[in-house]
């Protein structure tokens, strides 16, 4: 080859070169033609260029200079229009869409049986009364002796209780904290226990190994049946609306004497008889009584000068009468399509 054929070559592609750059109509074919030109494996700059070798080395200096400034100018060329074409991508990618639905929230909701918990709270907090909490892993005398089981009732058998130690058990009941709560308070004393409480049971449709209860306590001069069943027939109006009637049945529990169990008429049926009252009309509610001598004496209070009522209800058993749910495992399960029903 000689001197004046390798400029030719450079000319001929250096006034083609513009054309076939501003040519290109996407990045694609930009990288395609980018390689066709000045690709170091196949490039037509690159083909010319190999030719140098062959020419007399009095002319490569000038045939070098000549070829750099084609290259420079192949190069900026190819730049120019890949900004070009790289700025007509962005303008007509994906866009934003704001007539497409935003995606649903999910807000948490308060528990059924936080719910009522919240609910029984509020009505004894109207009538006075404050709340005391009690260790869930607690003395056996707290949970037992304290509270009057005779020293071979079933209930701390270890079919029944989990026992954390010789005498250390997960409590059965939040009627411990009616003891801590009298050893640490002199009376008058109005409390309401919430908290959680362990049995050794499996889950069935109906029972939990863990599920809440409520308690309460009144203790004071003077105090009497009479008080108890105001206030708990109160708090079944207040809870389940004005009209509602109450029974007690009498009822046994090792720390209250006398113990009565109170239902409420049902109000799916109005006493009526049906599904969820099992065709009694009558609704379990909670159980009751005057606070046996012994666990005001066990407290370390005259039970000659100090008398007083208790109860304990189970807002579970609450929740699942009040909205029909089927299967006590349900409120367990943390399924949200299940609990959010509730949030609204
Ligand atoms: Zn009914």
């Amino acid at each position: 080859m000689t001197l004046a054929e390798f400029l030719a070559k450079l000319s001929a592609l250096e006034g083609e070169a513009p054309g076939r750059i501003a040519g290109t109509s996407s990045l694609d074919e930009w990288t395609v033609l980018r390689n066709a030109l000045v690709g170091r494996q196949a490039g037509e700059f690159t083909a010319i260029m190999n030719e140098l070798g062959s020419l007399p080395k009095e002319e490569r200096r000038e045939a070098g200079a000549r070829a750099n400034a084609v290259k420079v100018a192949l190069e900026d060329a190819l730049e120019v229009r890949r900004a070009q074409l790289t700025a007509k991508a962005a303008e007509s990618g994906p866009k934003l869409d704001l007539t497409m639905p935003a995606r649903d929230r999910w807000q948490g909701t308060v528990h059924p049986v936080s719910m009522v918990i919240d609910e029984v709270v509020e009505i004894f907090r109207e009538l006075g009364f404050t709340i005391a909490l009690g260790p869930e892993a607690e003395h056996a005398w707290y949970n037992f002796g304290a509270l009057n089981f005779p020293a071979d009732h079933p209930a701390m058998d270890l079919h029944d209780t989990l026992y954390l130690g010789a005498d250390q058990v997960l409590r059965t009941h939040t009627s411990p904290v009616q003891v801590r709560t009298l050893q640490q308070y002199p009376p008058p004393v109005r409390i309401l226990a919430p908290g959680n409480v362990y049995r050794r049971d499996f889950f069935d449709p109906s029972h939990a190994p863990m599920f809440a209860q409520i308690e309460g306590l009144v203790v004071d001069e003077g105090i009497s049946f009479a008080d108890l069943k105001a206030t708990l027939s109160h708090f079944a109006r207040r809870y389940f609306g004005p009209h509602t009637k109450t029974r007690f049945r009498p009822s046994y529990f090792p720390f209250t004497e006398p113990s009565a169990e109170m239902d409420v008429q049902c109000g799916v049926c109005d006493g009526e008889g049906c599904a969820v009252c099992k065709h009694s009309g009558w609704i379990e509610i909670l159980g009751s009584g005057m606070v046996h001598p012994a666990v005001l004496e066990a407290a370390g209070l005259d039970s000659e000068k100090y008398t007083g009522w208790a109860f304990g209800m189970g807002p579970a058993r609450t929740a699942i009468s009040r909205h029909a749910i089927p299967d006590i495992r349900i409120l367990y399960d943390s399924d949200v399509r299940f609990l959010e029903q509730f949030g609204r």
